[in-house]
């Protein structure tokens, strides 16, 4: 495991950039497939999470608090409440949840236009 607090908050400001862009993106009337390929990846996202201790106390919150996988808004709300219960774990100020929509872009909105003419 990283026993540096710097490594580890590196980490958590990656995983959490990959996990909310993820979840912003993820298609707004997603199909049964793709629910459940959101559902087995989150699982699997808390299950590998390189830090131990975290993939720990994530894993517990996923079954406490199921992934929402209905579609893009369920999901980017499910994913900001958790990271504000980790938030919360770790002394960390709440986030606005309102705003997540707004906070995670990636730069790929103009090929998915493109896509569709
Ligand atoms: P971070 O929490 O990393 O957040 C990064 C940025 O995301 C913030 O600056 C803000 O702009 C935005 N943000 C904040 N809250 C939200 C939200 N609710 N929704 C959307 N965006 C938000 N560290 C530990 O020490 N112990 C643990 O058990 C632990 N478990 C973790 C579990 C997971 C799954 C992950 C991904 C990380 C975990 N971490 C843990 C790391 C920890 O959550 C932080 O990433 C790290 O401490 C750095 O914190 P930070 O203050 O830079 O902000």
């Amino acid at each position: 495991h990283l026993g540096n607090e710097t490594l580890k908050a590196e980490l958590g400001r990656a995983g959490w950039k990959l996990f909310h862009t993820t979840l912003a993106r993820f298609p707004e009337s997603p199909s049964l497939d793709e629910r459940t390929a959101l559902a087995h990846y989150l699982a699997l996202f808390a299950r590998l999470y390189p830090c131990g201790e975290c993939a720990g106390h994530f894993q517990k919150l996923l079954v406490q608090y199921p992934p929402q996988t209905s579609g893009r808004v369920a999901a980017s709300q499910w994913g900001c409440f958790v990271h504000n219960l980790v938030n919360q774990r770790l002394g960390k100020e709440v986030f606005d949840c309102m705003t997540v929509g707004e906070a995670y872009k990636c730069g790929c909105a103009e090929e998915d236009e493109k896509k569709k003419k």
